[in-house]
């Protein structure tokens, strides 16, 4: 089936008790047992919950992968997948994650034995040169928050299966209507399903989707002992949001293209940074790997003083962390979403005080850059 098809119809039946279309919010915390150890499927909510089961079936389909897992957040999902290495193993992730996973990762699993060192996974041989004997997984974003700068998943999978690592994809940015790495080699896919899979910025939530039989079961086994498991009615509200993901992908798509190019054209704009642009620097790998160039971009306005101006001045984009609501939504990474970076190290990543990040929502285009004309004209 294509994508919009299984986005709305994949692991959901109508309700075998009612024919309710919609799968219910199968609000319980447990299931009457018809005799000792006869049972339907479900026996306690944190082990397997029908709304929760319908959902990851959902998105394992989304992601052409076998097995899907939902969590409380996109970092419950994370922190569950890294609990599926041992203390004494090795990581290599990106030098550009988003800031909470390199807090779990520096912060939290640090503690527990992990050792983590980053690099930029644009340039596989600064991957390769960071792999040890103990290393075990390759964790990878691509496109990078908030440069969008692309990684190849192809070529990190066969570099990452060379040394017998992993490689875990966290896929937030793209979507798996714009981007499918398991079919590009990877073995994990996270997500938070806070942003574009729920939609709608009104829940928090979080998957692993896998293909091996071995991994799923184990990943299985610490989902229940862990328990940080997506409730039903949050499970409920992204089957809810990912069945409209197509149409509105397309729209993210179409919107933050005309944005990118108002903005690379104004004259107060310094640099635009959009996957879709003619001058991204991997434009080529981006159209190669990538179904869209999505709907998220930075921009350059020179200083941090011209980026407080338009934050103040814009109305209609509203100041805010998070991304791919269907409202647009513009922050400051430097203060915002990478504070927490060294600023030595944000100003490598390109990260300066003066770059803007915009979640291009789905609103009239025409709204959105009289919104920004106006914002950037008082700058
Ligand atoms: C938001 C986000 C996360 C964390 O997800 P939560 O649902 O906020 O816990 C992880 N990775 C990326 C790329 C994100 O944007």
């Amino acid at each position: 089936m294509g994508f919009a098809t299984d986005a709305i119809h994949s692991g959901q039946e109508p309700d075998p008790a009612t024919g309710a279309i919609i799968v219910p919010i199968y609000q319980t915390s447990t299931f009457v047992q018809e005799e000792l150890g006869k049972h339907r499927g479900f026996e306690y909510a944190r082990t397997a919950n029908p709304t929760r089961s319908a959902l990851e079936r959902n998105l394992a389909a989304l992601e052409r992968g076998k097995y899907g897992f939902a969590f409380a957040s996109g970092m419950a999902a994370i922190n569950a997948l890294l609990t599926l290495f041992k203390s004494g193993d090795h990581v290599v992730a990106g030098h550009n994650l988003y800031g909470g996973t390199v807090r779990l990762f520096e912060r939290v699993l640090k503690d527990f034995g992990l050792t983590f060192s980053y690099a930029n996974t644009t340039r596989l041989e600064d991957v390769e040169r960071a792999v040890r004997p103990n290393t075990r997984l390759l964790f990878i974003e691509t496109p990078s928050n908030p440069v969008m700068e692309i990684t190849d998943i192809a070529a990190a999978a066969e570099l990452a299966h060379r040394h017998k690592l992993l490689l875990a994809v966290d896929n937030t940015f793209m979507s798996p209507y714009l981007q499918h790495p398991l079919e590009l080699g990877a073995d994990i896919v996270v997500h938070s399903t806070t942003k574009y899979l729920n939609g709608h910025s009104d829940g928090v939530g979080g998957a692993v989707i896998l293909n091996d039989p071995a991994l799923a079961e184990r990943l299985r086994f610490l989902q229940n002992a862990a328990g940080a498991v997506l409730g039903p009615m949050d499970s409920w509200l992204v089957l809810r949001g990912v069945k409209t993901l197509a149409v509105r992908m397309r729209q993210h798509n179409e919107n933050g293209m005309t944005i990118a190019q108002f903005l690379a054209k104004h004259p107060k704009v310094k640099n635009v940074h959009y996957p879709g642009l003619p001058d991204h620097p991997q434009r080529q790998l981006a159209k190669r790997q990538m179904a869209g160039f999505g709907g998220m971009l930075s921009f350059e306005t020179g200083s941090l003083e011209n980026a407080k101006t338009i934050l103040k001045s814009v109305r209609l984009c509203s100041l805010a962390e998070s991304l791919g609501g269907v409202e647009t939504l513009i922050s400051h990474p430097a203060s915002m979403s990478h504070a927490s970076v060294a600023a030595a190290d944000r100003e490598r990543g390109g990260i300066t005080d003066g770059l803007l990040r915009i979640s291009v929502g789905i609103e009239d285009v025409e709204d959105l850059i009289s919104d920004l004309e106006q914002a950037l004209a008082k700058i």
